[in-house]
C-alpha cells in the first residue's frame, strides 16, 4: 500500500499508469476514476471480465441474495457469445461497462486500433441493453496517453481501482474478503474478477463486515451519478472529488 497526499490509495500498477500520464502534457480534463466522493460511505464491487457461462449466473445469484447491485466491466468478444447473461446482468440492476472488444492490452493497440476495441464493445453491450455505456476499463489496468484520449473522444470514463483484491492470483476467500475489509475507505472502487470462485465466496463475509462498519453498495452509475461524460457543468463541478489528469 502506498501513502499520497490525496484520499486515494493507489496499487501499483494504476499508479505507475497515473503517473506516466500526468507527466504527459495536453490531458488538462481528462480523467482517470480511481475512486468516489469521500464524504459519502458508499463503496462500488466492480467485476472484470467475462461474462462466463457458469460462475456468472451463480455471482448474480449470490449478489441478489446479498442485496448488493455492482458493476461489471465485460469484454465484447465474450458478451456477443452470452447476450442472455449481459441482459440478466443489466436487469439485476448492475452497471454494465467496457473492458474492451478482446482484452488485448492497450499499450499495443494503435490509436486506430484502441478506438474499433472500444466502440466494438460498447455497441455489443448496448445493442443488448439498449443503455448508453459510461465507463471504460483498460485490461489489466494498463493504460497510456493515447488510451485516456480515445476513452474520452468515445465519451467514456476511463474507471480504475484504489483497492485491488488480487483475486487472480489464486489466493483464498478469507485472504481476499481481509484485504478488501481492511483497506475499503469512504468512496473505494474495489476491483474483483467475475470468473473466480473464491471471489463468490468471499462475498458474503465482504458485504456483511462492510456493512457492519456502515457502508453502503453502490454501482459505478451511483457513485457518479452526477458527472456524466456529456455535461461539461457537471464534469467540472464533480472535478474536484475526484483524482483528475
Ligand atoms: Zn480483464
Amino acid at each position: 500500500m502506498i501513502s499520497l497526499p490525496f484520499r486515494c490509495r493507489l496499487q501499483l500498477i494504476p499508479l505507475v499508469a497515473l503517473l506516466l500520464c500526468a507527466i504527459s502534457p495536453g490531458l488538462e480534463g481528462a480523467t482517470v476514476l480511481v475512486s468516489g466522493s469521500s464524504l459519502v460511505r458508499t463503496v462500488a464491487i466492480t467485476f472484470d471480465d467475462g461474462p462466463h457461462d457458469i460462475l456468472t449466473p451463480t455471482l448474480l445469484d449470490v449478489l441478489d441474495t446479498l442485496g448488493v447491485k455492482a458493476s461489471f466491466f465485460l469484454v465484447g468478444s465474450m458478451a456477443e457469445k452470452k447476450p442472455d447473461l449481459v441482459r440478466e446482468i443489466r436487469s439485476g440492476g448492475h452497471t454494465v461497462a467496457n473492458h474492451s472488444q478482446t482484452h488485448r492490452s492497450c499499450l499495443v493497440l494503435s490509436a486506430e486500433e484502441l478506438e474499433d476495441e472500444i466502440r466494438k464493445c460498447s455497441a455489443v453491450l448496448e445493442s443488448v441493453t439498449s443503455v448508453p455505456v459510461r465507463f471504460f476499463r483498460p485490461p489489466g489496468g494498463k493504460f497510456d496517453r493515447k488510451t485516456v484520449e480515445r476513452v474520452r473522444k468515445n465519451g467514456l470514463k476511463l474507471v480504475l481501482w484504489d483497492i485491488n483484491s488480487r483475486d487472480y492470483t489464486g489466493v483464498s476467500p478469507s485472504y481476499i474478503a481481509n484485504r478488501a475489509v481492511r483497506r475499503a475507505v469512504p468512496g473505494s472502487i474495489l476491483l474483483f474478477h467475475s470468473g473466480v470462485k473464491a471471489t463468490i465466496d468471499a462475498l458474503p463475509e465482504i458485504v456483511a463486515r462492510l456493512r457492519k462498519n456502515g457502508f453502503e453498495f453502490v454501482t459505478l452509475d451511483e457513485m457518479f451519478s452526477a458527472y456524466t461524460a456529456s455535461d461539461p457543468f457537471l464534469l467540472r463541478a464533480a472535478e474536484g472529488l475526484f483524482h483528475t489528469m
